[in-house]
């Protein structure tokens, strides 16, 4: 016999544990046959069968198999046990990509209810852990009392950490989408907090001191505060994963390489940003009248290439490009041309991009280069012009897109959220750690420009996820000596 690490009991009413102490399952026993929500891992199996047994049940009366979502540590015992029980499968469509071994036979809608002999169960959709979370409530009878059960389908933020959210191909929006489901889940009175995970409502502890005490439940709590006290530890635990995370996946971009040292947007300035240790490159793309895209900032090369060059760069030719120089001090490079950046610096895999447009209608051939490159998920592409980023975001969906803009208002936001973008970049100067957690919370990754030398360490402190900077050797011995000061 497989041991549980955690008994199997009657928690209250019809509701039996049959889990282990790191993925829980749970049973709804009826007249009907019964309901299983998750199953665990691929071992789990042996205990779930073993505890159903020995509580007294028959594993074949199994009839529904509830998902809370899509994870392995929930799912990955399912097809197994629909092949001993021929149960009935569940789970939301979204979170199909997740699992192996079996096709849900119904997938979710929200507020559906799921009935067998008798008991209910409503499935609410929640997303945020992942995006087709699911949480589940219903009433059992204890001592002739009705208590109103709950589970939050997906408490965890973890999974809203870029690293992850980039493995799946999950949009940041996913961050606002839990804090929503957190809220929407407030609403609700619990009596008592049914954990997907044993150790969100301590059931081995409680199971212990339920055995020592029959007479008093330590699950139950009439007054809704366990679960409503878990929802609130699920916002703050959410806001230190996001603080976290954008410490340790910090992007310094070398903003048009490192264009204090460098004459900006050259081999020179990129190399130099990159030596120096900056982990992100920012560069502007424009198009030549014969078709080339190449990086420069300004329309004319007027600024960089001498104050007689004042024909815009549409209206020249790559060739006519090629044949001036690009001045910082006694140093000079040349134009580069967008492809010849990407074939330098596509292979880096530890550097993120950020690249800008410049210009209308080439957002067709920069998304093209960008797929041939390989770059879509170490790229963001920018502009201060948000029908620009739209069309690209059009044209390919899974890239990922920023807004830079000069304020921040409500608008601001809605207007990112309708197109999809993923990142807000505001200028340094309105970087707060207050408005950072609020533009973290509304799911979008927050990379700051405009930076100088009296505002460049307020930002990184504040809990940006990125800043461009002229000189990216200060900030980076900057974070050097923070994290020194933090170890
Ligand atoms: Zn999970």
């Amino acid at each position: 016999m497989a041991l549980s690490d955690i008994a199997p009991f009657r928690m209250a009413g019809n509701l039996y544990f049959v889990g282990t102490y790191k993925a829980s399952s749970h049973l709804l026993v009826t007249n009907a046959g019964h309901i299983l929500i998750d199953t665990g891992y691929e071992d789990n199996l042996e205990t779930i069968v073993d505890s159903v047994t020995e509580l007294g049940f028959d594993i074949k009366d199994i009839k529904y198999i509830l998902h809370s979502h899509g994870h392995y540590d929930h799912t990955d015992a399912t097809a197994k046990l629909v092949e001993l029980t021929g149960a009935k499968t569940f789970l939301a469509k979204e979170d199909v990509k997740y699992i192996k071994g079996f096709t849900p036979d119904v997938y979710y809608t929200d507020g559906m209810v799921v009935s067998l002999g008798g008991t209910d169960v409503r499935c609410l959709h929640t997303p945020g852990h992942t995006e087709g979370t699911y949480s589940l409530f219903f009433d059992v009878e204890e001592n002739g009392k009705k208590l109103r059960c709950g589970m939050f389908g997906g408490a965890s933020a973890k999974q809203l950490r870029k690293s992850w959210l980039k493995k799946w191909d999950i949009p940041y929006s996913l961050r606002a989408s839990f804090l929503d489901s957190v809220e929407k889940l407030k609403k609700e009175h619990v009596d008592l907090f049914v954990g997907n995970h044993s150790w969100q409502n301590h059931t081995r502890e409680n199971a212990e001191l339920l055995k020592a005490n029959p007479t008093v439940n330590p699950f139950v709590d009439e007054s809704g505060e366990i679960w409503q006290a878990f929802l609130r530890d699920c916002n703050k635990k959410f806001a230190s994963h996001m603080w976290e995370d954008s410490r340790e996946t910090f992007v310094t971009y070398a903003h048009r390489g490192a264009s204090e040292y460098a004459p900006e947007n050259t081999m020179l300035s990129f190399y130099t940003g990159v030596f120096m240790g900056a982990n992100g490159i920012e560069t502007d793309v424009r198009k030549t009248r014969d078709g080339v895209l190449v990086l420069h900032h300004d329309a004319t090369p007027a600024r960089m290439c001498g104050e007689e060059h004042t024909r815009r760069i549409d209206e020249m030719t790559w060739a006519e490009l090629q044949a001036l120089n690009v001045q910082k001090g006694e140093l000079s490079d040349k134009i580069v041309a967008f492809e010849d950046f990407l074939a330098h610096f596509a292979h880096r895999d530890d550097i993120t991009f950020a690249i800008e447009l410049k210009q209308a209608d080439i957002e067709v051939e920069v998304a093209a280069l960008l797929r041939r490159y390989n770059m879509y998920k170490k790229t963001f592409v920018t502009s201060f012009r948000l029908d620009y980023i739209q069309r690209i975001k059009e044209i390919a969906p899974e890239l990922r897109v920023g807004w830079l803009v000069k304020e921040v208002t409500d608008g601001t936001l809605d207007a990112l959220r309708a197109i999809g973008a993923d990142e807000l970049c505001p200028p340094a100067a309105l970087v707060t750690p207050e408005r950072v957690s609020e533009w973290h919370a509304a799911g979008f990754n927050v990379r700051a420009w405009g930076v100088n030398r009296d505002n460049m360490k307020a930002v990184y402190d504040a809990g940006a996820d990125g800043m461009t900077v002229n000189f990216p050797d200060e900030l980076l011995a900057y974070m050097k000596q923070t994290g020194e000061a933090r170890h």
